[in-house]
């Protein structure tokens, strides 16, 4: 099957070889031989097949993890973990374009977006955090009462479970491994059981950088049994999250048990806003952007459209002929001819076109797509999708995940600023307009984690990325990532004579 396209020899070899374990600087089969298929989406073939770790597999992951907190790991300076930081970075790029066709090959995403987006993005994640390791300092408090010197201190949380989802495999990952490293945590990272490809081959370039064995584990498995494990494991002291808010809501649970840490990043149903005196050329680009980028299968995208009345032809008509164009343009993401690939395997095919089907059975008016795009090939294609829809609908509701748009007339800032908040999600949101005063007052009344003015999916390692409400708790990236990651100490020094 891989015949058909045009991959580096290092890729080939990796998408095809068995893949095993990674627990402390070991790569070992699961402890009862279970194995996952890894399935191209764009053919619905298999690709090869991943150990599946039990929960003995977590429990000798986890282990390893407590045991390299104390040791070589946990005596580095600051300066010396920067260093292995970037030395990660720099085999990133080094094999940039054989992880881009490999996260390409596994997602289905077109291979321009993964190499400029996630394994760039990776890279580039990397060395802001190598900045931050000496960087992250206490403070000397200012006491009122009594000489003391009292200060406070930044210490690691200690064995990270990380957990995350498909889409975004290894810069998912990354947003977790860079700041959990840099402020001298260890980690168990269980990738997604769909695509674990990249994440395997990054657990290679780790332990290549130098990172001492059990610093960084990574057992890819299925979540009911090895993120199970991981979630209820009495040493890891912290879960960071990535996924849907069903698994949150488990991993909630599991992690109240111990007072575990927690940080979740979940879904989204972002409204993309569109006044009339925005430049319209630009909207109808940061429109198909915010919905069809990575088969609308990020959580940001910006799935609610809301165009103002007097516009809403010319932007709709903008947006379905890009969307037609888009479909002639869809393949496997490996193509450099691709412009937007599969979904990711045939289960959530069918999901996203239950919605589709909701859709029409609830009353949206189907502009373009609405089906399947056999033209594209045999695997998971959904045709780039656009309804006009109601507020109230399903679709206009429930996050999709795929590339389906409902587009929504408003008439007011009032209006929309109501409409758009009206969701349980608050991850992001997108404005355009020309009116730089009208965009911030309503970007501050927009419940949201994340809002892009005349822009969308904009991202960067120095920008926090998290959810209000539902969407879900704590931040990623930035300075804010290294709070979740640390727990504060303060230090109480007497300073006063003892009278004896
Ligand atoms: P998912 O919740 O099904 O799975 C996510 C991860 O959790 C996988 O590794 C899975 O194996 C694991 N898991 C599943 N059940 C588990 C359990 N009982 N215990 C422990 N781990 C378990 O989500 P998904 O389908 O992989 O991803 C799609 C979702 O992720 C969407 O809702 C999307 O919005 C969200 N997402 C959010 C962000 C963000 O930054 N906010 C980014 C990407 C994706």
């Amino acid at each position: 099957m891989l015949d058909s396209y045009d991959l580096l020899p290092a890729v080939r070899e990796f998408a095809q070889r068995e893949h095993l374990l990674l627990i402390d600087g070991e790569w070992v089969p699961a402890s009862d031989g279970g194995q996952i298929d890894v399935i191209d989406p764009a053919s619905g073939g298999v690709l090869t097949k991943v150990a599946a770790a039990t929960a003995d597999d977590v429990d000798r992951a986890v282990e390893a993890a407590a045991r390299a907190r104390h040791g070589k790991w946990g005596k580095l300076s600051a300066s010396r973990r920067a260093k292995l930081l970037w030395a990660i970075a720099d085999l990133i790029d080094q094999h940039a374009d054989e992880l881009a066709q490999l996260e390409s090959l596994d997602t289905g995403k077109p291979i321009l977006e993964a190499r400029w987006g996630d394994i760039a993005g990776a890279a580039a994640e990397f060395r802001y955090f190598a900045g931050w390791c000496t960087k992250w300092t206490g403070e000397v408090l200012p006491i009122s009462s009594g000489e003391f010197l009292t200060y406070t201190r930044r210490e690691p949380v200690g064995v990270v479970g990380a957990i995350t989802a498909w889409n975004f495999p290894m810069l998912l990952a990354v947003w977790k491994i860079a700041p959990a490293l840099a402020t001298g945590n260890t980690i168990v990272l269980k990738p997604s059981e769909v695509t674990p490809l990249t994440c395997l081959r990054l657990g290679e370039l780790i332990q290549d950088a130098g990172v001492p064995d059990g610093v960084v584990n990574i057992v890819p498995g299925y979540g009911h049994i090895a993120g199970a494990a991981i979630a209820n494991h009495p040493k890891v002291n912290k879960i960071s999250f990535t996924g849907s808010k069903r698994t949150g809501r488990q991993l909630m649970i599991a992690a109240a048990e111990d007072f575990k840490r927690i940080t979740l990043e979940l879904g989204g149903k972002s409204p993309n806003i569109v006044f009339a005196d925005a430049d319209i050329q630009a909207a109808v680009r940061g429109a198909m952007a915010g919905i069809f980028f990575n088969q609308g299968e990020v959580c940001a995208a910006g799935s609610r459209l809301f165009v103002e009345r007097s516009r809403f032809d010319e932007l709709v008509d903008g947006i379905v002929g890009g969307a037609e164009k888009l479909k002639a343009r869809q393949g496997a993401g490996v193509d450099p001819a691709t412009k937007i690939g599969p979904l990711v395997s045939k289960e959530h095919m069918d999901r996203v076109l239950g919605y589709i089907e909701k859709g029409r059975s609830e009353g949206a008016e189907l502009l373009t797509g609405g089906g399947v795009n056999a033209d594209a090939g045999s695997g998971f294609f959904v045709e780039p999708t656009v309804f006009v829809g109601k507020d109230e609908l399903t679709i206009a509701r429930e996050e999709i995940f795929g590339p389906v748009l409902t587009v929504l007339p408003f008439d007011d800032l009032d209006e929309v600023a109501e409409r758009a908040n009206r969701t349980t999600y608050g991850l992001a949101a997108g404005i355009w307009t020309s009116d730089l005063r009208r965009a911030l007052k309503l970007a501050h009344r927009l419940e949201a984690g994340t809002v892009w003015i005349n822009s969308y999916n904009m991202f960067d390692a120095s920008s926090p990325w998290g959810g209000f409400k539902q969407s879900g708790i704590g931040r990623e990236k930035g300075r804010y990532a290294l709070e979740a990651y640390t727990e504060v100490k303060s230090v109480w020094v007497n300073l006063e004579e003892s009278d004896a």
